[in-house]
């Protein structure tokens, strides 16, 4: 068995299987499975369940003291949801499953649940069951995120097509940078840092738009940024077997990452390129002007952005165009079964 995360996820999907099935079943491979609502016993051909689980790990995603409860509780359903985002579906059901050490007070449980609430109030999403599960110490909890998909074709992370425009649906760099802040203890009293660990804490799924993107038949591919630019365009890439070249000029940086590197001397592209657990949508479409103002009209009508950053090849690895010089990209996702890892990167 391989060591490394995500080589352990193609065993699986070699012994589980992967894809598509033959009765429209989609398995391992994407951001969500796909399940007809006829393999659930509907008589409609058309309707979807998208279905995720995801788990936020004390010691692993997060540290005691990183997160309220409310903002555990919140986060755990955003995360989740922002998968069932990635494949065009509308968050719908979920349901919660938490194992509980004995230093957590009913008050904390009763304030995770709030944070639940409040995203389940967001989302509109109904929480339908669950599961409560003691331990020694610390605090995990999984959410199962299901959605309902109207799209005739799915919207899957394969799909993107030579000199297919690549969008991304929103800033990037600013929760990594947030996680480091408050792993390396520093302060968080200025207002760019603030702002770095706010995006950290309050992350939200971009369901809104994932539901613009299932509504444009044209749209090819999509995936959630949530191991950073480089690697999640890797993943998309991979997936669809083309290449990709990004300009360095036109990707949406944090404002807040800008002011925290002008002070600690970093580079905000690079954080961008590399940060992960940002949220937002990147999306490969023809690269068309008409459609492209339909895409920020649209985005625009619930309070959404888009930019395009760069164009899909036919093959190569996944590269970047800086002050007119071409670099390789190289993904700096986390992977979680890595060697060497110690509890949060
Ligand atoms: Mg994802």
């Amino acid at each position: 068995m391989s060591d490394g995360e995500f080589a352990w996820i193609q065993e699986l999907a070699a012994q589980f299987g992967a894809g598509r099935f033959p009765d429209g079943v989609y398995g391992i491979g994407d951001d969500a499975a796909i399940i007809p609502a006829k393999v659930m016993g509907a008589s409609t051909e058309e309707a979807r369940w998208v279905v995720s689980v995801d788990s936020q790990v004390s010691g692993v995603h997060f540290q005691p003291g990183w997160l309220s409860w409310p903002d555990m509780g919140r986060r755990l359903l955003h995360v989740g949801f922002s998968d069932i985002a990635a494949m065009g579906a509308l968050p719908s059901l979920a349901l919660v499953s938490v194992e509980v050490g004995v230093e957590v007070t009913a008050g904390h449980r009763q304030e995770f649940a709030e944070g639940i609430a409040a995203a389940c109030a967001e989302m509109d999403v109904r929480l339908i069951g669950g599961n409560v599960s003691g331990r020694k110490e610390g605090f995990s909890a999984h959410v199962t995120a299901i959605g309902v998909l109207e799209r005739s074709a799915p919207l899957l992370r394969s799909g993107a097509l030579p000199d297919d425009a690549i969008f991304v649906t929103g800033h990037l760099g600013a929760a990594a940078a947030g996680v480091e802040i408050l792993r390396d203890g520093r302060s968080e009293n200025s207002s760019a840092a603030q702002a770095l660990v706010d995006a950290y804490r309050h992350p939200r799924a971009h369901w809104r738009g994932g539901l613009a993107l299932a509504g444009m038949s044209w749209v090819h591919a999509a995936i959630d940024v949530s191991d950073g630019l480089a690697a999640d365009l890797g993943h998309l890439c991979q997936a669809g077997g083309v290449g990709a070249v990004l300009d360095g000029g036109a990707i949406p940086v944090s404002p807040a990452v800008v002011e925290w590197c002008r002070e600690t001397g970093c580079d905000p592209l690079d954080r961008a390129l590399a940060g992960g657990e940002d949220y937002v949508l990147l999306f490969a479409a023809p690269p068309n002007a008409l459609k492209e103002r339909e895409l920020k009209e649209r985005f625009a009508s619930f309070g959404g952005e888009v930019w395009r950053i760069g164009t899909i090849t036919a093959s190569g690895p996944p590269s970047i165009n800086r002050g007119g010089k071409q670099e390789h990209l190289t993904p700096h996702g986390y992977d979680h079964l890595a060697r060497g890892n110690d509890a949060q990167r």
